[in-house]
């Protein structure tokens, strides 16, 4: 039987409405990297990727170009993704730390991971206006979500975008609390709403983001969860 997470994918992956996004992740599918020239892009909009039912509901920028636009999943297929995994993997958020393509194996525990965008953008940057149309997938995802006790934004633009849709739901108030590595915010309702510096190149090959520091907000997101377990 297909359920409202089945429903939700199968629009996402037949939407339409960003052409320059769409287009570039059409042309990168054709074209390919010469590592993967053997390979089958999948070169569409990638759904969300876990559980429905999950606490912690991890939200990313975009797949990336021979990322996830190739493999048809979240963050998989690229080094932000193999950090994440990794991350997840040592916190208990998965099954295993490898993360390759869609058959891998790999099956989060209590975790799901969405996105702003669910097209890869040129230079990873999306613009105003196709972050607002993709807005309905992350509205629609956060309504499913309803057992996501912990959301976690990695990098400013899934913060700004995660308060715009806690905001209108009525789960914070302004003035927008700033973006910082480690920063948490206590809802409304008593859940919580984390920042980290997203896994991407130009922070880990930089330093400013290190698996030290990446694994602390997962351990912290942990530790929220623990504390808003019942009894
Ligand atoms: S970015 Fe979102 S709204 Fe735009 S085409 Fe892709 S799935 Fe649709």
């Amino acid at each position: 039987m297909k359920t409202k997470q089945d429903t939700l994918a199968q629009q996402i992956i037949a939407c339409q409405r960003c052409p320059r996004l769409l287009t570039h992740c059409e042309k990168v599918a054709r074209e390919k990297r010469r590592m993967f020239q053997d390979e089958e892009y999948w070169g569409r909009p990638v759904p969300n990727f876990g559980d429905i039912n999950a606490q912690l509901l991890i939200v990313g920028l975009a797949p990336a170009a021979h990322g996830a636009n190739r493999t048809g999943r979240m963050f998989t297929g690229d080094q932000s993704g193999l950090w994440l995994y990794r991350a997840l993997y040592r916190a208990g958020f998965s099954n295993q730390a490898m993360s390759e393509n869609r058959t891998d194996g790999l099956v989060l525990k209590n975790a799901m991971i969405t996105a702003v965008v669910h097209c890869a953008p040129p230079d990873n940057k999306p613009s105003t206006e196709e972050i607002h149309n993709c807005r309905d997938f992350l509205k629609a995802t956060l309504a499913q979500a309803r057992a996501a006790r912990v959301m976690l934004a990695l990098g400013n633009i899934a913060w700004e975008a995660l308060w715009r849709e806690l905001e209108a739901e009525g789960e914070v108030a302004r003035p927008r609390a700033k973006f910082a590595h480690g920063v948490q915010v206590q809802l409304k309702s008593g859940r919580w709403l984390v920042g980290s510096y997203h896994p991407s190149q130009q922070n880990t090959f930089t330093g400013r983001l290190s698996e030290g520091a990446f694994d602390r907000v997962f351990a912290a997101c942990r530790e929220l969860l623990k504390s808003l377990a019942p009894g």
